[in-house]
């Protein structure tokens, strides 16, 4: 078998070039060789995201010249040879601080490195970071379930295994489940082919902590819900814990049983919202240290700025700036930041939707995340709706978009918010000087939107920071 991987080897060095060669694909090792599959072990999970996007599709042509059929390709991180990395110039703090490690799941598994000691605490996870820690340290008391909300890319799946590494750090013998719903399924599809139901229903009727990722999987999925209540039923009469993870909240999530649904809401419901730019900031930092790289706070900063809104994406940006710092012998500053991240092109005279959110925080004395949220008092409304208005005004937003923006709200909503303040500027003294105070602090060569031609146009989701 090697051979054969030496051979595609040889080929592979030839169209990749040497360096690459050297850095991505020597260290990779043939772990297993099936007729329709080929699995690869590769150091990390870094090393695995690079070769996915990079070299996937040459591995694929190379190995399928050479065996003569077409083999499914499929990477597992091994641990063992982590320290060959040659991006890792310093110690692993992650791996390091995962004594859990130690101790597995007796179901599905864990992330390593995905602990709460790697995991950026602010603003916008506060609430969800505080639950998964209680839930760690004394599971089945105060939320049960834990029911973890949020987009794409901001940190559920992170968290949970963090919450998953510290319980079974902290208990002697502690049971847990870590895995994603859709594993779930399949394994649920598997024992019920198998006439193995009893079997499955054991093993997890049997878990101290269970902790399900990604649960809209489940939305449509009427047998697999039907048995997954039984399962949460029978834990939570015990006093076992269940965690749960979806990128919307249970109320949005169509396809779900009624039954389910409100199992779902009667514990903690916690929302992730995108990070701030601070913590975008000490995110990347964050992460380049794991990588033994002391990145440069202007260029953590830039990227912050023009690299996206997920941590994912941001990620992704320092992935690429590293290669090509390391790749090129580039020295890791801006010049470099801007050519691998491009600047984020706004409309001209936009201000981006940040600058506004956290002008209107000061000025009210709440926070960014009050003002996305649904909490209502009569300080907020107020802040809310003037915040909208100058993200229209000003941002050049679209009103689906505002409302997006503001916990997924309507946009007749955000429509009747910008009208009620253009009235009572018009009305209202006081108002007209809030405005007039709040308009002054943005950048100079904001344009207000009412003033522009008309001819401008519209386009959704440009022009945020
Ligand atoms: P989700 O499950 O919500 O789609 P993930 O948990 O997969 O998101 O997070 C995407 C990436 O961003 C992961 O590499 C994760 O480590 C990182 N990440 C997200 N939030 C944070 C945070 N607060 N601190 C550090 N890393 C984070
Ligand atoms: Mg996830």
């Amino acid at each position: 078998m090697q051979s054969m991987w030496d051979k595609v080897l040889d080929e592979l060095r030839v169209r990749v070039g040497e360096r690459n060669f050297e850095t991505w694909l020597r260290p990779v090792r043939v772990r297993e060789e099936k007729r329709d599959a080929i699995v690869l072990e590769v150091p990390n999970a870094f090393f695995r995201e690079w070769l996915e996007r990079h070299f996937r599709s040459d591995i694929e042509e190379v190995l399928g010249k050479i065996s003569g059929r077409k083999a499914r390709l499929r990477w597992v991180v091994g641990g063992a040879t982590e320290d060959e990395n040659p991006l890792r110039r310093g110690p692993l703090p992650s791996r390091a601080e995962t004594p859990g490690s130690s101790r597995k799941p007796v179901l599905g598994r864990l992330v390593p490195g995905y602990t709460f000691a790697t995991f950026v605490v602010g603003e916008s996870n506060q609430a969800a970071h505080g639950a998964a820690v209680e839930v760690a340290r004394d599971p089945g008391k105060k939320y049960n379930p834990l029911f973890v909300w949020g987009g794409v890319g901001l940190g559920k799946t992170h968290l949970i295994n963090a919450l998953g590494a510290e319980f079974l750090e902290r208990s002697r013998n502690g049971r847990l489940g870590c895995l994603s719903a859709e594993d779930f399924v399949n394994e649920m599809i598997a024992s019920i082919r198998n006439d193995q139901m009893n079997e499955f229903r054991d093993r997890y009727r049997k878990l101290d902590v269970l902790i399900l990722d990604d649960v809209q999987f489940l939305a449509g999925k009427d047998r697999t819900q039907e048995e997954f209540f039984h399962t949460f039923n029978a834990l939570q009469r015990d006093g076992r814990q269940v965690v749960l993870t979806s990128d919307k909240p249970p109320s949005e999530i169509a396809g779900l049983e009624q039954k389910l649904r409100s199992r779902f809401q009667g514990g903690l419901i916690a929302e992730i919202h995108p990070p701030t730019f601070e913590m975008k900031v000490s995110i990347l930092i964050k992460k380049a240290e794991a990588r033994g790289v002391a990145l440069p706070g202007e260029v953590a900063a830039y990227l912050a700025e023009h690299a996206g809104e997920t941590v994912r994406e941001l990620e992704g940006a320092l992935n690429n700036l590293l290669a090509t710092a390391e790749f090129c012998g580039a020295s890791l500053g801006l010049d470099l930041a801007r050519k691998v991240v491009p600047e984020k092109r706004g409309e001209p005279g936009a201000v981006s939707l940040r600058t506004i959110l956290s002008r209107v925080a000061s000025e009210f004395r709440v926070t960014v995340a009050d003002l996305r949220s649904h909490r209502r008092n009569r300080t907020l409304n107020h802040a809310r709706q003037v915040a909208m208005y100058l993200c229209r005004e000003w941002a050049h937003l679209p009103y689906a978009r505002i409302g997006e923006e503001f916990g997924g709200r309507d946009h007749s909503t955000v429509m009747h918010a910008v009208r009620a303040i253009e009235r009572r500027r018009g009305a209202d003294p006081a108002t007209a000087s809030l405005l007039s105070r709040l308009e002054g602090g943005l950048p100079k060569r904001a344009e207000k939107k009412s003033e522009r031609l008309r001819s401008f146009r519209e386009r959704g989701g440009t022009g945020v920071g």
